[in-house]
């Protein structure tokens, strides 16, 4: 026994010798591999340029099908080594959901994040307000971004990671395709090298997303090309659950280059009241896809502008009808005699937990029973889960069946805003063309399979007591119409003809409520 503790403590002091760990020697040789940590030291400013693109799997036609292309951009960057300070410029030309170019620059540092130009369609209120248009960021947007430039700078990575040994810590290989790539974590980042050559093959995060619970999001390095004696990816990818969401190409890196210190400076009036980097849950994936479609409302709250909303509301449209309205996404609740049915369960189960308490504390003893989605976008269906856990049937529109009980199956013990819940048992029913939902006294809510350009099973609700239709993203009523119908207004007013309802206002997922007349006399009917 006693030379058995004599050889385990010879081992251990044997190791608690040793000048490196195991992780530390995957970072040295890949700063060796790249041109050593001389080389990489002596990198004091990064310039480059190139070309992105952007597919969102989320914004689908087909329930479950092809992501969606997005957008795609050239852009230019400056890094300091020095200040920490970055700054992109973006000329970016989106193809959904409508086309047109957003002009626009993002600076940060470790302290704040700034955002010169128009680069959504969801402004807030600080954008609107200036004029020039331009806009701190909020702590999520700062977080998120910087996490990114992290990984978007493999130099500034590895460097990192060699000047703070102590937080490069073990982690598990990834394994991709059969390849098991030895890995170490740092700062919330696995960070997994190719075993041959030892450079930096793949970073990634373990992200929550709306729909898929928890998903793995990864930086992929290749193309190395040598850039002033160092080794530099010329091309990324993001993969997200290992599908390609962006690819990265760039023409131009140079290092050490004059910088223009102003460009990279935050006016000192915007930096006093700018956001510091959240911590904590940072809802990654919301803030970076819904930049992918140029839609993100740079916000700390995901579901409605905190410097220009008071917040989420229940707004009575006709007795026990309510519009929930105060956020960028809209749903609609309607109280039948012993139970209530919901439309639409937007962006985060956060804002369905603020629906969740808002209808129990109006409707005390009342259950959610049925929970109908007008189509599975994730910013439409990112709180279903959080409005299921009353044992509600969830409603879908034909051809979303298997989307749904794949989502309802998706590990989701990343989600900050729900406690853990069987939804493998959540009823789903699948409306192949109109279902009625009614209570004993009779009152109905009723919802219509619709043909329409936006996406595949699309559902309008139809509340005939309240003579109210409700829809999303095909009319988002209460803002001018335009001079002429487009084919989403169309479907509208199709469906209205088809089923034989006569509507006197809409609700929708989006906007607020305008009469149904409006539409109509546009469409010639
Ligand atoms: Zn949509």
């Amino acid at each position: 026994m006693r030379h058995v503790l004599a050889a385990l403590s010879g081992a251990f002091i044997l190791l608690s010798c040793a000048t490196t760990t195991k992780e530390q020697g995957l970072v040295t040789r890949a700063a060796d591999a790249m041109g050593g940590a001389q080389a990489l030291s002596a990198i004091k400013t990064v310039a480059s340029s190139g070309t992105t693109k952007w597919w969102e799997p989320e914004q689908s036609d087909m329930p479950g099908g092809e992501p969606r292309f997005a957008a795609e951009a050239k852009f230019e960057t400056l890094a300091d080594a020095a200040s920490r300070a970055s700054r992109v410029d973006y000329q970016k030309n989106f193809a959904y959901p409508a086309p047109r170019t957003f002009t626009f620059s993002e600076i940060v540092t470790p302290q704040a994040g700034y955002v010169i130009g128009v680069d959504s369609n969801g402004r807030n209120a600080e954008s609107m307000k200036a004029n020039p248009p331009a806009h701190s960021m909020s702590g999520y947007r700062l977080a998120t971004t910087l996490r990114e430039r992290m990984r978007g700078s493999v130099t500034g990575l590895v460097s990192a990671m060699l000047a703070n040994p102590g937080a490069v810590q073990p982690a598990a290989d990834i394994v991709v395709q059969g390849r098991s790539l030895p890995a170490v974590s740092y700062q919330g980042l696995i960070v997994a090298f190719d075993p041959q050559t030892g450079l930096p093959e793949r970073v990634r995060s373990l992200d929550y997303d709306n729909i898929w619970g928890d998903v793995t999001f990864d930086y992929v390095y290749s193309q190395w090309q040598e850039v002033g004696g160092v080794k530099v990816p010329m091309s990324r990818k993001y993969e997200l659950n290992g599908r390609m969401v962006q690819e990265i190409q760039l023409a131009n890196v140079r290092f050490n280059q004059p910088v223009d210190q102003a460009r990279l400076q935050i006016p000192a009036g915007v930096l006093a009241n700018a956001a510091k980097p959240a911590t904590g849950n940072v809802p990654y994936q919301w803030v970076i896809r819904r930049q992918y479609i140029g839609t993100y409302m740079d916000s700390d709250n995901v579901s409605y502008d905190t410097k220009g909303s008071p917040g989420l509301r229940l707004q009575e449209l006709s007795p026990g009808t309510f519009h929930v309205t105060g956020g960028t996404h809209n749903s609609l609740l309607l109280e039948m005699s012993d139970h209530l049915v919901i439309v639409d369960a937007p962006v985060t189960d956060a804002q369905s937990a603020w629906v969740m308490k808002a209808a129990k504390d109006r409707f005390p003893g009342k259950p959610l029973r049925w929970v109908v989605l007008t189509h599975h976008h994730m910013d439409h269906a990112g709180g279903v889960r959080g409005l299921l856990t009353d044992g509600a049937t969830l409603v879908v529109g034909q051809g979303a069946y298997d989307h749904f009980r794949r989502v309802l199956a998706a590990p989701i013990t990343r989600n900050p805003d729900l406690k853990p819940y069987d939804f493998n048992r959540t009823p789903i029913l699948e409306v192949p063309q109109s279902h009625v939902m009614a209570d004993s006294r009779g009152r109905q809510v009723m919802v219509y399979l619709m043909d329409n350009p936006h996406a595949k099973g699309m559902l309008m609700a139809w509340v005939p007591d309240a003579k109210l239709g409700y829809v999303t993203d095909i009319w988002t009523p209460g803002p001018p119409l335009p001079a002429k119908p487009n084919p989403g207004l169309l479907s509208v007013v199709t469906t209205v003809k088809k089923i034989g309802i006569q509507p006197e206002r809409f609700a929708g997922g989006h906007g607020s409520v305008a009469p149904y007349a409006q539409l109509a006399v546009m469409a010639g009917q």
